[in-house]
């Protein structure tokens, strides 16, 4: 093995200049060495304007996430404090007032389990902002040795999302999930280093810092970047300040449920029982800050995040709400999936009591709605689409039994498709009568023949009678008929030798002319 070692990201930044002047000595090189490689990004300089009320927001809010009140208040109002700052610093910076403003940042930490909204909410408030957003879960970070540069990664994730727009990604949301897993345990000076290792880069995240629009330790965007200052490209933006970036981060913080309950009972000791309110309270609006750092959390770490969520576990009511009322209920989704396929599907009262039930079992909060409607619908969504059946009813009694509601439907789509497929063939022969002024039909037996070849076939009914009555046109000049006759009958015969029953009739008719021909000759 050679014990070269590999550069560090300077040192190949340089080598990779000199390499490129030396490959590429026409290409109008600039001569400065590469400390931080330009970007393309677009700089807006006038792209933030911030402009609702906390009571706006959690309007907005209502609309899409059920329950979780005091969340969205308190979620409403750090949201407007963080951007109503970030506001008057632009707009500071832009008259070249460049003094800091005193102003402790209202980063948020919220509380809550699985499945309950967290990210819900977070993602709709970025969206009705217009900010672009990110979310990571914080045990990602612990896995890989290089812990730093990794959460520094949201940070550019943001300018991605933000179309390389660097201001508009300098007033993102970074929502960081799981942080209750990063706990060092109890406390205990020298376990998990991980966790910690990673509390304290996201801390410094947290407070204002600028990061490198290029990961250092990324290979190929060094290359990229050393290219493009070769070619000439003017100086960009370099890095992202995170002063005026939203971070939230979430967790469970399950374990918490004990410290906070001991804690209250010392409480109650103490000083005598806690007044009714008190006691009805859940323990996760009552979290202090001493509680996360027995939890784990490092104290610095929590301190930076003074906004404390609590969002609550949903029972099969709220679930129910959630698929009756939230304008992203899934049912919408599962509606828009049918109706592409022609199929109107409806959801009956008694199926959303019946589905909040078991979602509610589940214990992931409304995930168990997903998960419970992919169970019960997929046969449906399998089956259906091409079945001829045209609408859907979602009732206890499917739920129920599923499997023989199914095969009910499928009957009935048959004979539904039946019916279409019978139309299209009599419309053929409409039309052959419109261009070709012969009228013809099809007796039933040829109908249930045409029915079964288009069926078995797979093909669709006009192609299908194309393509086996293709000669009929020209077949049937020799065919003389009086135009007021009764229209031609066109047996099973017909469909199952198309050819041959054409031939006959045309042999048929040329018999009948000479014979008729032969006894006028007669009669003359
Ligand atoms: P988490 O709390 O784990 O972040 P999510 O916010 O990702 O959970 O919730 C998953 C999905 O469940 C959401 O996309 C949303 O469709 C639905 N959902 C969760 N909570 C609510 C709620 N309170 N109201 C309406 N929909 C919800």
């Amino acid at each position: 093995m050679s014990d070269s070692k590999f550069p560090d990201p300077e040192e190949m930044q340089r080598r990779l200049q000199a390499f490129f002047q030396s490959a590429f000595p026409q290409s109008g090189a600039a001569t400065e060495p590469v400390g931080e490689p330009e970007l393309p990004t677009k700089l807006k300089d006038d792209t933030f304007d911030f402009h609702l009320t906390p009571r706006e927001i959690k309007a907005h809010l209502d609309r899409f996430v059920i329950q979780q009140d005091d969340a969205k208040k308190v979620l409403s109002i750090a949201v407007c404090d963080h951007y109503n700052h970030a506001k008057l610093l632009h707009e500071r910076t832009q008259r070249g007032e460049a003094t800091p403003l005193e102003y402790a940042k209202q980063n948020i930490i919220v509380i809550g389990p699985t499945g309950v909204g967290k990210t819900y909410l977070i993602r709709h408030i970025a969206d009705l902002i217009g900010v672009p957003f990110v979310k990571a879960d914080a045990t990602k970070f612990s896995e890989t040795g290089y812990v730093g540069g990794d959460v520094e990664d949201l940070v550019r994730e943001l300018v991605q999302k933000a179309d390389g727009d660097v201001s508009k990604a300098e007033h993102g949301i970074i929502y960081i999930d799981e942080v209750d897993k990063i706990a060092t345990a109890g406390g205990s000076i020298g376990r998990d280093v991980s966790g910690r290792g990673v509390q304290t880069a996201i801390l410094k995240l947290m407070e204002e810092t600028e990061v490198s629009l290029r990961n250092p330790m990324d290979l190929a965007g060094q290359m990229q970047a050393v290219m493009e200052v070769q070619r000439g490209g003017k100086p960009g933006r370099q890095s992202v300040n995170t002063r005026s970036i939203l971070f939230i981060v979430s967790g469970a913080f399950s374990r918490l449920k004990d410290i906070v309950e001991k804690r209250r009972r010392h409480a109650q000791i103490g000083f005598g029982a806690a007044s009714e309110g008190d006691a009805l309270k859940p323990w996760q609006h009552e979290v202090t800050t001493a509680d996360f750092v027995e939890y784990g959390m490092e104290a610095e770490f929590i301190g930076r995040l003074p906004v404390r969520v609590a969002c609550d576990a949903l029972d099969a009511g709220d679930l129910r709400r959630i698929l009756a009322e939230s304008e992203g209920s899934i049912l919408r989704q599962y509606e828009r999936s049918f109706l592409a396929y022609g199929i109107e599907a409806v959801f009956e009262d008694d199926a959303l009591d019946r589905i909040a039930a078991m979602a509610a079992e589940e214990g992931t909060g409304a995930r168990g709605l997903l998960t419970v409607c992919e169970r019960l619908l997929r046969d449906f969504k399998f089956d259906l689409p091409g079945s001829g059946v045209t609408s859907l009813k979602v009732d206890a009694d499917l739920i129920d039994r599923p499997s023989a509601r199914l095969a009910t439907l499928l009957q009935c789509g048959l004979g539904e498709k039946a019916q279409v497929l019978r139309r299209a063939a009599t419309e053929f022969l409409t039309r052959f009568e419109q261009s070709h002024g012969v009228a013809l039909r099809f007796s039933s037996e040829a109908l249930d023949l045409l029915v079964e070849k288009a069926t078995t076939e797979k093909r669709p009914m006009r192609e299908l009678c194309t393509e086996l009555f293709k000669d009929y046109e020209f077949g049937l000049r020799f065919v003389q008929r009086s135009p007021e006759g009764a229209p031609l009958i066109l047996p099973r015969a017909a469909v199952e030798a198309p050819d041959k029953f054409l031939s006959e009739l045309v042999v048929q008719a040329y018999r009948e002319r000479t014979t008729h021909e032969s006894s006028s000759d007669a009669a003359s």
